[in-house]
């Protein structure tokens, strides 16, 4: 499947349902695929860290996470499907994983998040078995490693924050799960202790706002929007070799 390049990370256009159905597929084929869910900040990031851009390029499925990546994909007129909030995808899949008695590892987040996430994922998706939990606070992986080897989990959830989590899925591609996906801060949700935006506020596209209000520390990061906005005008008026030296 081709890739829709939106300012050098490439995406797959595709809507939530699509998504869920190819995850299922690679969980049927157990390669240890994985996925990823860039927003700007990290497609911005990819752009000076080669590394980084590698291992988002090597994923299974990169899906659009936040309005600002398909905002940019509409400006250069290569349109992304829908917006696929690593979030969304993770509660889509889980929820079909319950249907199949399917089962889940959660990786990351400080010590105790992911067991009460946990706690709480086996409560509104019954039928969801979860493996285990495990906090992302390790100096070596070789005991989690050595974990999902026995339990070999259909989806595990890599919750490491940007560039960690996609390296350590890279790094261990292949291990015998069904899936890996890298999900940022969304244990944190999971386990209650972040709220998400009202519903009526993600659907106008303000989630990043929302979150913003509620954690202003936020907004050094969040500083770099406005500049992948004005990156994507740039590339559209000029061209991506003249955007790119200029
Ligand atoms: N985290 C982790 N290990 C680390 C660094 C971060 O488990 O070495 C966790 C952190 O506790 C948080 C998540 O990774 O749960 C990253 O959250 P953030 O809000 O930065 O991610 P975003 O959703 O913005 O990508």
């Amino acid at each position: 499947m081709k890739r829709t390049d939106v300012l050098g990370t490439g995406f797959d256009s595709l809507t939530l349902d699509e998504a869920v159905e190819l995850a299922l597929g690679l969980i049927d084929e157990r390669r240890g695929a994985y996925v990823v869910t860039p927003n700007p900040e990290m497609v911005m990031l990819a752009r000076k860290n080669p590394p980084f851009a590698a291992a988002l390029a090597g994923a299974a499925l990169v899906l659009p996470d936040g309005v600002g990546v398909t905002k940019a994909a509409s400006i250069l007129k290569r349109p992304l499907r829908e917006r696929l909030p690593g979030i969304d995808f993770a509660g889509a899949l889980m929820e079909r994983l319950a249907q199949e008695n399917g089962s889940v590892f959660l990786l990351g987040a400080k010590p105790g998040v992911a067991e009460r996430a946990g706690e709480r994922l086996a409560g509104c998706h019954p039928g969801l078995r979860v493996l285990g939990c495990t906090d992302g606070y390790f100096e070596d992986d070789g005991a989690i490693i050595a974990e999902l080897r026995e339990k070999r989990p259909d989806f595990l959830l890599v919750c490491l924050g940007a560039p960690k989590q996609e390296l350590w899925m890279q790094k261990n591609e292949g291990l015998p799960v069904g899936v890996m996906a890298g999900l940022g801060g969304c244990l944190d949700v999971f386990a209650g202790d972040v709220k998400r935006a009202p519903g009526a506020w993600r659907r106008l596209g303000l989630e990043w706002l929302y979150r913003l209000l509620r954690e202003p520390r936020r907004l050094g990061r969040m500083m770099k929007l406005p500049l992948f906005i004005l990156l994507a005008l740039k590339e559209r008026v000029f061209g991506r070799k003249e955007a790119e030296n200029g």
